[in-house]
């Protein structure tokens, strides 16, 4: 079977300085793969680069079995890869509604589109009690639903998320990696970048640990939930 997202050999660079340094992996359709580690090591780069905001020096992206290489961000979106790019980015002064509705600009079905806002709201309740109040009243974990909710709204088949638990608490964070296993059993596809090694690496099927621009290991979830080197490096452990 191939796979559904393959990356090989990437390489990207703003100026001189090489951030990505020649990485492979892959992503099955179904699967939840997860690239960890600390900051600065790539992994933001390297998303921003499958959504075609920046440009590789080289490598070979191929998803759904297309290449990647050349085809704006828009294009890509369509193709069925969507981001919910670290930080967030909501709307702040756009109600819940409208930010949902963003998240299908390039759609043309106003019925399912209407159809996916409702799924939205049934699968994070708050977002349909306050879908007409301005997004910036929301608390942290919930402009996250929202971040989620919007990038579902272009119904991808990849669905990549950037530090969905940064600046949560432990409840809201957990509440979040609930909804990321919901997706997976819903049939999403994701690849997931964390900083929290444990919750991350305990919902993936595969997991990659990125230093400095490169993956040093990977492995299973499991197995670099048990790893030593990754129990002393990542989740805090002497
Ligand atoms: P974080 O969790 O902090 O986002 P990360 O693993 O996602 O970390 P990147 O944000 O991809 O790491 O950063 C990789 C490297 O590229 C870092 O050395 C960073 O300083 C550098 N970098 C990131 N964005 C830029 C930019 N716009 N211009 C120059 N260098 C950048």
């Amino acid at each position: 079977m191939t796979a559904l997202l393959e990356v090989e050999d990437l390489r990207v660079a703003y100026g001189k300085i090489e951030a990505v340094k020649g990485i492979s992996f892959s992503v099955e359709a179904g699967q939840i793969v997860t690239l960890i580690g600390t900051n600065g090591a790539g992994k933001t780069t390297t998303l921003r680069t499958l959504s075609g905001l920046l440009k590789p020096l080289s490598g070979k992206i191929t998803f759904d079995g297309r290449p990647l290489n050349g085809i704006p961000a828009h294009k890509i979106v369509e193709l069925g890869l969507a981001h919910s790019p670290e930080g967030r980015h909501i709307f702040p002064r756009l109600t819940i509604a409208e930010n949902l509705q963003l998240g299908a600009f390039l759609r043309r079905d106003p019925a399912g589109i209407a159809k996916d806002i409702e799924r939205a709201y049934e699968r994070f309740p708050i977002l349909g009690e306050r879908r007409r109040q301005p997004a910036g009243t929301l608390s942290g974990g919930e402009q996250q639903m929202l971040a989620m909710g919007r990038a579902l709204m272009s119904q991808p088949k990849l669905l990549m998320l950037d530090e969905p638990s940064m600046g949560l608490s432990p409840i809201m964070m957990q509440k979040i990696m609930e909804t990321i296993s919901e997706l997976k059993a819903q049939g999403t596809t994701i690849l997931l970048v964390e900083q929290n090694a444990q919750a991350a690496l305990s919902l993936a099927d595969h997991g990659h640990v990125m230093e400095i621009g490169k993956i040093v290991l990977s492995g299973t979830g499991q197995d670099l939930l048990v790893d030593e080197s990754v129990r002393k490096a990542y989740l805090g452990e002497d």
